[in-house]
């Protein structure tokens, strides 16, 4: 688990994020390995489900047909998490072997943020779709814009977690920079929707034991290729009758995110008192 906290506030290549947790995975010796993977609906997000899919799904996972493996996906606007998901993926992983020895599940949470090339420097929150600027993660900016509809709201009930208003947060320059604030709800995002599985887990015992990592991450839609912030790590361990939650990495507060460029990678860390 050790390589997963070293990734924690950084920028990496898809490929490192995954490989890192396949190698974790297979570290932990679980008898089962499933996956629920969590992302938004937006085409632009296919890049990192391949590379989650070809390096982690297909060889950590159980066959669910020939020679093919499938992490269980809720896909939709803004990686929102549907209450109830986790426990028919646990379900779903708990297999024969998984009574006598536990299995680990990973889930990891998506957000996203669109990044474009503006005179030399990097400008968050659009991308170029089809020849034109496109918001991204348009979700995201629907409801920082003010949009309604079930979505929006299912969204926003999240960013008021604790009776935290995170958007009048995100609106105020002197708490966020406004460069840095579509980049900032989507790390914010995906580690409520994260938290909120966490707490989805804790609501229900498994069907068999079980280790959790939920991992909130946040693509980085490029020009080029795509990277990934992985955010934190949430690991809740079910193996036993009573369970465990720890939660690492950033918090869910956008105003104490600090963002900072270190060897061409983004790097986020927490300001503790802000
Ligand atoms: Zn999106």
């Amino acid at each position: 688990m050790k390589a997963i906290l070293d990734l924690i506030g950084r920028e990496w290549s898809l490929e490192q994020v995954s490989k890192t947790l396949a190698e974790a995975a297979k570290e932990s010796q679980m008898s089962v390995i499933g996956a629920m993977h969590i992302i938004c609906a937006d085409e632009s997000e296919f890049e990192v489900c391949e590379a989650f899919q070809k390096n982690f799904v297909y060889s950590m996972l159980p066959e669910l047909k020939d020679a093919r493996a499938a992490a269980f996906t809720l896909s939709n606007l803004g990686a929102r998490y549907d209450p109830g998901a986790v426990h028919v993926a646990e379900h779903h992983y708990a297999l024969g072997e998984s009574t006598e020895t536990p299995k680990l599940m990973v889930i990891k949470v998506n957000g996203h943020v669109g990044i474009k090339m503006v005179d030399g420097l990097e400008s968050f929150g659009t991308l170029e779709r089809y020849g034109l600027d496109s918001a991204c993660c348009g979700a995201l900016h629907a409801m920082m814009g003010g949009a309604q509809g079930p979505f929006v709201s299912e969204l926003k009930n999240a960013f008021n977690k604790d009776g935290i208003d995170r958007l009048a947060i995100l609106d105020d320059p002197a708490q966020v920079p406004p460069a840095s604030r579509s980049l900032f709800v989507a790390v914010s995002s995906a580690i409520l929707q994260a938290e909120a599985v966490a707490d989805d887990i804790l609501s229900k015992s498994p069907a068999s034991p079980t280790l959790f990592w939920v991992l909130p991450c946040v693509t980085c839609n490029r020009p080029g290729e795509d990277t990934e912030i992985v955010c934190g790590l949430i690991q809740v361990d079910y193996r036993k009758a009573t369970a465990e939650r720890r939660q690492m990495g950033l918090g869910n507060t956008p105003s104490k995110y600090r963002l900072e460029q270190v060897d061409k990678a983004m790097r986020i860390r927490e300001e503790k008192g802000a």
